[in-house]
């Protein structure tokens, strides 16, 4: 999936997760969940997260290629334990909120993702491709979602504008 849908998809699941846990929407909160959506992606070097950790992506692309460990239960469990040291209540729950929509985003792509890493099998829903129309009308509901549920609250008005912020940020590269 494109950055920009990443950042939509983390930013709704984090929204969601808020709502549903009675947190309020911290403009903060919502900006972590965005950078994690763009954390998996690092196995990329021109991607997002990669070019600004190039030490990291260029020797995980050159060694394991894109959509490898970073997009498989093995990151999924050491975030599970990054989660079980930092604990649930602060800021590391929208990062791992965040990390894990870009999983799930990128199983509803053709190519699937790497679960059982190192085996190649890829899994995932498998209903759109990167970049297509379908992609595009789907970021544009959730954002219009997103941003009808931030003109109702406060919070979320303060939390769309740096929503709006994160998103600048990704574009302009
Ligand atoms: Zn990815």
């Amino acid at each position: 999936m494109m950055a920009v849908s990443h950042v939509v998809i983390g930013s709704a699941l984090w929204w969601g997760v808020a709502q549903a846990t009675g947190q309020p929407a911290e403009p903060a909160a919502l900006g972590l969940a965005a950078l994690g959506s763009l954390l998996p992606d690092i196995d990329h070097p021109k991607s997002w997260a990669g070019r600004r950790m190039a030490l990291v992506s260029i020797p995980l692309a050159a060694l394991i290629g894109h959509r490898g460990v970073t997009h498989s239960l093995l990151a999924v469990a050491a975030l599970a334990l990054f989660l079980g040291l930092a604990g649930t209540g602060n800021l590391a729950a929208p990062l791992a909120v965040g990390y894990l929509s870009h999983l799930l985003a990128d199983s509803m792509t053709l190519s699937g993702i790497p679960l059982a890493w190192p085996s190649k099998q890829a899994y995932g829903l498998r209903l759109l491709r990167t970049g297509s129309l379908a992609e595009i009308a789907l970021i544009g509901a959730l954002g219009a979602g997103l941003a009808a549920a931030g003109a109702e609250t406060g919070d979320l008005a303060r939390a769309g504008k740096a929503f709006k912020e994160v998103l600048k940020v990704v574009e302009s590269r």
